[in-house]
């Protein structure tokens, strides 16, 4: 899904407004986390995810580079060679 045409300005702390329709399909309420990355010239902002950056889970979560991993992928990345 791609949505844009949107242009909203940036005030003077650097923050902007996402318009509500995009928040409202995407499930962003306030309050929310977002994970904001920088990708060439790109800001990209996602929802942060509360469980396991692989597989979702939320079971026995660890963080690893600041992304949380659960038990099971860390089990199957350690025995990859
Ligand atoms: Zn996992």
């Amino acid at each position: 899904m791609k949505v844009g045409g949107v242009i909203r300005t940036i005030d003077r702390l650097g923050r902007i407004v996402i318009p509500k329709s995009m928040c409202k399909s995407l499930g962003i309420q306030a309050e929310d986390e977002l994970d904001v990355t920088v990708e060439g010239e790109r800001i990209i902002l996602q929802k942060c995810r509360n469980g396991c950056v692989f597989c979702g889970s939320s079971d026995r979560l660890v963080v690893f580079n600041g992304r949380k991993v659960c038990a099971d992928c860390v089990d199957s990345i350690s025995t990859m060679k």
